[in-house]
C-alpha cells in the first residue's frame, strides 16, 4: 500500500452530490512513477489532497501542489466544485507551473468564468504584498473527444464515451501506465465503451447503486438512475465479462429524499458479491489501492 514506485489510486472523494461530511466529491488521484494524475475535482478535493499528504502520500505534494494534470470525467456539478479550489489554492501555497486540464465541451469556458470570478483575489495575489507567481494560477485547458487525450513518459490516457442520460458529453478514462492498468467509469449506465476498454484491467473504479435504495426511492428517482448510473446487478454482471483484478466502487447513489438513512455501503457489496466472486472493495475516502 502507497509504496514507491508502484502505480497507485488514491481515493480523494468517494461521495456524490449528496454532502456527507465522510465523503468528499468524487476526485481521484493515480499516482505513477510518484507523479499525480487527479480525475475529477469535486468539493473538498484539496483538503482531501492535503489529508492523504499528511497521511503519508507524499506524491501529492502539501496542498496538492504536485498536481499539475487533471481529467474531468463530466460538467456536473458533483464533479467539479472543487475547481477554483484546485486553480487557486495549490498556486497560493506555491504552485508555480499551470494546470493542466483535460474535459469536456464547456470546460474551457468554465475555467475562463472561474478565473474571471475571483480575479480581484489574483490581481491583489500577484500586484500586493502576496508577490505570488504570475504563473500558478494559469490553466491549459483542452477540450477533449474519444479516443487517446494523453500520453506522456508514464501513462497513455484514453478517454471514452460514458451515457449519463442528457450530460451528453461524458467520459470514462483508461490509463495505461507501466505496471497496470486503470479504468475508471465515470458517472454512468452500463455501455459496450467500458466493457471495451476495461477487459482485463487490474483496477476498475466503477459507480454504483444498491437495488436495496433503488426499491426504497420514488419511481422518477428510480428512473433517474435507470437512466444515469449503474446498479450492484449491473455492475455485478460488467466485473463478470470484464475480470478487472480489483474492482473498486466509489460514488454510490444513496437514498434520495431522506437524510438521516442509513450507510448502505454493506448491502450494495453484499448484492455484487452475491453476483461477482472477483475482489472488490467499496472505497472510502482516503483509501490507497
Ligand atoms: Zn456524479
Ligand atoms: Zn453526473
Amino acid at each position: 500500500m502507497g509504496s514507491n514506485g508502484t502505480t497507485r489510486v488514491v481515493m480523494l472523494g468517494t461521495g456524490t452530490p449528496r454532502p456527507d461530511p465522510n465523503r468528499s466529491g468524487p476526485a481521484t488521484a493515480i499516482v505513477i512513477n510518484e507523479t499525480p494524475y487527479l480525475i475529477d475535482f469535486g468539493p473538498g478535493v484539496v483538503r482531501r489532497a492535503t489529508a492523504a499528504f499528511e497521511k503519508g502520500e507524499r506524491a501529492l505534494g502539501f496542498s496538492g501542489v504536485n498536481i499539475k494534470t487533471a481529467f474531468l470525467t463530466h460538467m456536473h456539478s458533483d464533479h467539479t466544485i472543487g475547481y477554483p479550489d484546485l486553480i487557486l489554492t495549490p498556486w497560493v501555497m506555491g504552485r508555480s507551473e499551470p494546470l493542466q486540464v483535460y474535459g469536456p465541451k464547456g470546460i474551457a469556458a468554465m475555467t475562463e468564468n472561474i478565473l474571471k470570478a475571483w480575479q480581484i483575489d489574483i490581481d491583489g495575489r500577484v500586484n500586493g504584498l502576496d508577490q505570488k507567481n504570475t504563473t500558478g494560477y494559469k490553466v491549459n485547458v483542452h477540450e477533449i473527444a474519444p479516443g487517446i487525450i494523453y500520453r506522456d513518459c508514464n501513462a497513455t490516457v484514453t478517454a471514452f464515451p460514458a451515457r449519463h442520460e442528457d450530460m451528453v458529453d461524458s467520459f470514462g478514462f483508461r490509463f495505461d501506465a507501466p505496471d497496470r492498468v486503470i479504468v475508471i467509469s465515470g458517472d454512468t449506465t452500463p455501455t459496450q465503451s467500458l466493457l471495451d476498454h476495461s477487459r482485463g484491467c487490474d483496477v476498475l473504479i466503477h459507480e454504483a447503486y444498491s437495488m436495496d435504495t433503488y426499491h426504497r426511492v420514488s419511481p422518477s428517482a428510480q428512473d433517474y438512475r435507470r437512466r444515469h448510473h449503474t446498479s450492484s446487478v449491473e455492475l455485478a454482471e460488467i466485473a463478470n465479462e470484464v475480470k478487472p483484478g480489483l474492482l473498486v466502487i466509489y460514488h454510490r447513489s444513496n437514498m434520495g429524499g431522506t437524510p438521516t438513512s442509513a450507510d448502505s455501503e454493506d448491502v450494495l457489496l453484499n448484492e455484487i458479491q452475491d453476483r461477482y466472486k472477483g475482489r472488490v472493495v467499496s472505497a472510502h475516502d482516503l483509501d490507497i489501492l
